[in-house]
């Protein structure tokens, strides 16, 4: 993720920050320079592909692996009612 300037003061003086992708408005606090449901649609299939394919995956491990809060995926798993699968082989 770059780290464009979407940033800007508005004409009431609030700092305003929006979207890159489809320029809605996004909390100023938001570490991210996207809003939730574009970073959702860019990320959540390549997400549940990883925890389809990978054994003993858990919220922390995909949250490094795509630099995205633990609190995001943990919505996304649970709307998408992805299950984190055990090696069986343990
Ligand atoms: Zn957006």
């Amino acid at each position: 993720m770059d780290n464009s300037n979407n940033t800007f003061l508005g004409e009431d003086g609030h700092l305003k920050k929006t979207c890159a992708k489809c320029g809605c408005r996004i909390p100023v606090s938001s570490p991210y320079d996207t809003c939730k449901e574009c970073i959702k649609k860019e990320l959540f299939p390549k997400v549940k592909e990883f925890i389809n394919e990978n054994y003993d995956v858990n919220e922390m491990i995909v949250a490094q692996e795509f630099g995205i809060d633990r609190s995001i995926i943990h919505e996304w798993v649970q709307e998408g009612h992805l299950e984190y699968r055990k090696n069986p082989n343990i």
